[in-house]
Formats: structure tokens, C-alpha cells, sequence
């Protein structure tokens, strides 16, 4: 049986950088990953500005821009009357005024060989956490399958990180609340031209045009297209076939109309089932939840990575005096939840938001688009720029 003081369940974003920021504090950390890489497709490679400069903060920055990668600068939202910007993160006062889009495996390696650095931190590959250890009513580990072998961890905190789909919450008897979304997303990749520098104006265009809604980002190699549907749609159409859905995208993109055939089976598209939700509480002693285990977000804004990892980065802040005596109180855990409850639930607000108001409307064939007046104020652009790039306060290290 091994020991360590921190266990991290899952090697997401929230995990690994949480795993790093102990290991740089000398703390023990072993961080659990139930695949045996890091590659996903389509899990977001979006890093926002608050990202980026914990990055730096962390002397990663630059490791990182040397990546092949994207900046996006601005959002546009293109009805079939007028071209709105939806946000300009170019107006921010920061080192790195844009999203940087790398793909999260780059990221993630890049974070753990940042880790791997550390003697004190250990990375368990190809472990599925199954079962807390629970003694008391306290949670003292996790117990994982890894090459159809049962092993065990014990920790003085296990931090669950295992995303949206994490069934360890319930087993830990952390309750959630949630909103329901209306849509799903299809998400592919279609190849890139140089004739897309010219519709796609600075990074992310949203098409709404006949109750379709389609958003393209610009990849630089290639291009990242989400096709929007209402939620609990996907069979219907994927029953219309392929062919349906190519011509759908090619109406909605006529500027796509000589590549869509790129597109030949439905393994090429990944659907997203878009789900919204937060834990009422978010630790129990001996265990927290951060990032999608603690608060899965719609896609709205691109911000489950931004929010996941300032959930890394304010636990280590809170936690690491502790941690360095092998040492975690319930009220250090608590504070974690305070410090980051309010952030998610203002952009939760804000989603279930713009899901009403722009994104249900848009797909609503029966009645005619009509923008919300609010997007033609400029002083209310401003605030979702600042919101999703950063969140309601910026979250920095502190224990550098
Ligand atoms: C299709 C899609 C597109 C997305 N696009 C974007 C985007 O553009 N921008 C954005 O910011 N966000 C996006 N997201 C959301 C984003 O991926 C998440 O918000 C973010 O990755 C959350 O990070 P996390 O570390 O909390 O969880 P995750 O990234 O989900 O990481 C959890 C990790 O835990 C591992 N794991 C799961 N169960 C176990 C277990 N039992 N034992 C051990 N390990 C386990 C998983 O393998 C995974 O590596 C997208 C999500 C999806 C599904």
C-alpha cells in the first residue's frame, strides 16, 4: 500500500496543474490518470488570458508559444442582417490579449514534464479510480484498477478531478444542482485556406442564419467548426445521414460548401452533450472537488479550462501551508469553495444567459433571428470579454 499527502484523481487540466503547483512546494503529490496518454480530441484547446499569465507566473509561457498554436483575438457573431463583436480580448491590459489555442495534449505534457522535475511528484498512468477509502467518515485515499490489478493509495487529501462525468462525487455523497442547456454540439475539423483569412476576421465567428447556428475557429493548420443543435436532437440527425448534414453545414458556411466533403463518416464529428452543473458542496473531510467534478460548464464562453485550472491554482494557494506538514483542515477546504462558488456561479448565470437569449432564439426555426438589443451596446460587449478571459477576479499564485 503506498502513501502520499495529496492524491489527485484524473489528469485534466485541473489536475495536472494542480499536481504541479504541490510538487513545486515540496509537498508529495501522486496524480492518478485513467488513460495512458494525454491525447483527447475535441476537449477544448482553448487558453484564455488568466492562463496564460499563471503560465508565465510559472515560466511556462514561453515554452508554450513556441508550440505550433493560434491566437484568436476577437469573437464575431454574424446574423443574416449585420456582424456583431461579441468580444475583443485585444482591449485587455495583459501580456497576452488573445486566446491561445493549443491542443490540450501539448498543454497537459507540457505541465506534467514540468512536474516530473519535482522527485516528490509521482504520475500513475493507466490507474481508474474506482473506490474511496473512507474510514470514520473521512476520506483517507482511493483504490484503482490499473492492469486489472486492484491497488490502493492512501492520502491525507484526495482531490477529485475526474471531470464531468466523475462518479466519484456521488461516491463521496457531494450533491449538485444543475440547468439544463438547450443544445448539443457537434464538433470537427475541416481543412483550412487562405481565402478563410478573409470571412473569418480575427479568430472565432458564431453564423446564425434560418434556425441554424454554427461557430468556426480559426486553427491556423485547419479549422474547428461546432454545429449547434437542440438538445436531445443528435439521433434525428444522424438519421438524416451524413449527407444531410454535410449540405446543413454548407448552407449555414457557404464558404465551407468545397470542403464539406471532407466530412465522410460520423467518427470524424464528436458530439458534446452539453450539461451544466455545480456541486452544492464541494469537500468533505480528507477530499475536494475542483474543476468539471465540481462544476461542469456549458460551452458557452469556451471557459472549463479557464475555470478549472484557477480551481488548481487557488487550492494550492489555500492549501499548501498545510499540506507541506502533511496536514489539511476542513475549514482551508471551505474557503477554496468560497473563493471560487461565486466566480462559477456568475458564469453559469451568464451562460444559462445568452443560452436564452441568443443561442434558443437562434435555433428556433418557426420565428425569424432578431438580434438582442443588448449586444449593440458597447459598454455591455465589454463585460463579457472580461468575464471570460478572466472570470470576476483574476486568479494569480501565491505561493510562488
Ligand atoms: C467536446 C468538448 C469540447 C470542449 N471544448 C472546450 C473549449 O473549447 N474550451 C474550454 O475551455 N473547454 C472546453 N471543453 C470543456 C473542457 O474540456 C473542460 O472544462 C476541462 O477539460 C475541465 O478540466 P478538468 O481537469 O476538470 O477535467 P477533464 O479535462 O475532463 O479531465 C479529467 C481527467 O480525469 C480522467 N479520469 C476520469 N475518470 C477517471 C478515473 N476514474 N480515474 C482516473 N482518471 C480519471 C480523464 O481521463 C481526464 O483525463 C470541452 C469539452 C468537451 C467534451
Amino acid at each position: 500500500m503506498e502513501k502520499t499527502t495529496c492524491a489527485i484523481v484524473g489528469g485534466g487540466p485541473a489536475g495536472t496543474v494542480l499536481a504541479l503547483l504541490l510538487a513545486r512546494q515540496g509537498i508529495d503529490v501522486t496524480l492518478l490518470e485513467a488513460h495512458q496518454d494525454f491525447n483527447r480530441n475535441f476537449r477544448g484547446d482553448t487558453l484564455h488570458p488568466s492562463i496564460m499569465e499563471i503560465m508565465d507566473e510559472l515560466g511556462l509561457a514561453d515554452r508554450l508559444l513556441k508550440m505550433s498554436h493560434s491566437k484568436l483575438n476577437r469573437g464575431l457573431f454574424e446574423t443574416e442582417k449585420s456582424t456583431i463583436q461579441l468580444v475583443d480580448f485585444s482591449s485587455l491590459d495583459t501580456k497576452y490579449p488573445y486566446i491561445t489555442i493549443l491542443p490540450q495534449v501539448r498543454f497537459l505534457e507540457t505541465v506534467v514534464a514540468a512536474a516530473k522535475e519535482y522527485p516528490n511528484f509521482k504520475l500513475i498512468m493507466g490507474a481508474n479510480v474506482r473506490e474511496l477509502i473512507e474510514e470514520n467518515g473521512e476520506i483517507k485515499g482511493v483504490r484503482y484498477k490499473k492492469d486489472s490489478d486492484w491497488q490502493e493509495i492512501r492520502a491525507t487529501l484526495t482531490v477529485v478531478a475526474n471531470g464531468r462525468f466523475s462518479h466519484l462525487r456521488e461516491k463521496a455523497g457531494l450533491k449538485s444542482v444543475s440547468t439544463s442547456p438547450p443544445m448539443d454540439v457537434l464538433w470537427f475539423a475541416l481543412p483550412r485556406t487562405q481565402a478563410d483569412d478573409r470571412w473569418l476576421e480575427g479568430g472565432l465567428k458564431a453564423r446564425i442564419d434560418k434556425g441554424h447556428m454554427a461557430i468556426a475557429i480559426d486553427r491556423k493548420d485547419s479549422l474547428q467548426l461546432g454545429y449547434l443543435i437542440f438538445k436531445g436532437s443528435y439521433n434525428r440527425v444522424r438519421s438524416a445521414g451524413i449527407e444531410a448534414f454535410r449540405a446543413a453545414i454548407a448552407d449555414i458556411i457557404p464558404e465551407l460548401k468545397d470542403r464539406v466533403n471532407h466530412l465522410e463518416q460520423w467518427s470524424q464529428i464528436a458530439f458534446l452533450a452539453v450539461n451544466s452543473d455545480r456541486l452544492t458542496r464541494w469537500y468533505r473531510p480528507g477530499l475536494l472537488a475542483i474543476g468539471d467534478a465540481a462544476h461542469t460548464m456549458s460551452p458557452v464562453g469556451g471557459v472549463g479550462i479557464n475555470y478549472a485550472i484557477q480551481d488548481a491554482v487557488v487550492a494550492a494557494n489555500i492549501l499548501s501551508p498545510s499540506l507541506k506538514g502533511d496536514r489539511v483542515w476542513l475549514p482551508d477546504l471551505a474557503q477554496i469553495q468560497r473563493q471560487r462558488e461565486l466566480p462559477t456561479k456568475v458564469i453559469q448565470s451568464f451562460q444559462t444567459f445568452v443560452q436564452k437569449q441568443i443561442i434558443a432564439k437562434a435555433l428556433d426555426g418557426d420565428r425569424p433571428f432578431k438580434e438582442p438589443s443588448f449586444l449593440k451596446w458597447p459598454l455591455l460587449r465589454d463585460i463579457p470579454t472580461r468575464l471570460i478571459a478572466y472570470g470576476i477576479v483574476p486568479v494569480h499564485l501565491e505561493a510562488i
